[in-house]
């Protein structure tokens, strides 16, 4: 699991000059990136982890089943450009 750097950021984070938003601060290094950016960068970065695995898992269970739900399988790897080997 990544580390959840949301939760001890805030907007305008290490600000001193009591500024409201990024145009009147003057500080340097403060940061006032919107917190639902970092969000969903934590948020893209763990679907993408999750993807990956179960795009294994399919490539894997798909090799070793004969039903319908493998060609289901390699239709959907297929669609996301996942399967190297058309069958
Ligand atoms: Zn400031």
């Amino acid at each position: 699991m990544n580390k959840i750097i949301t939760a001890d950021y805030y907007e305008g984070q290490g600000c001193t000059c009591y500024a409201t938003s990024a145009n009147e601060c003057g500080c340097e290094g403060a940061d006032w990136t919107p917190t639902e950016v970092y969000k969903l960068r934590e948020d893209a970065k763990q679907l993408a982890l999750e993807r990956d695995e179960a795009i294994e898992l399919l490539k894997y269970s798909s090799k070793y089943s004969t039903t319908k739900s493998q060609q289901d399988t390699y239709k959907f790897l297929r669609k996301i450009g996942k399967l190297e080997d058309t069958k």
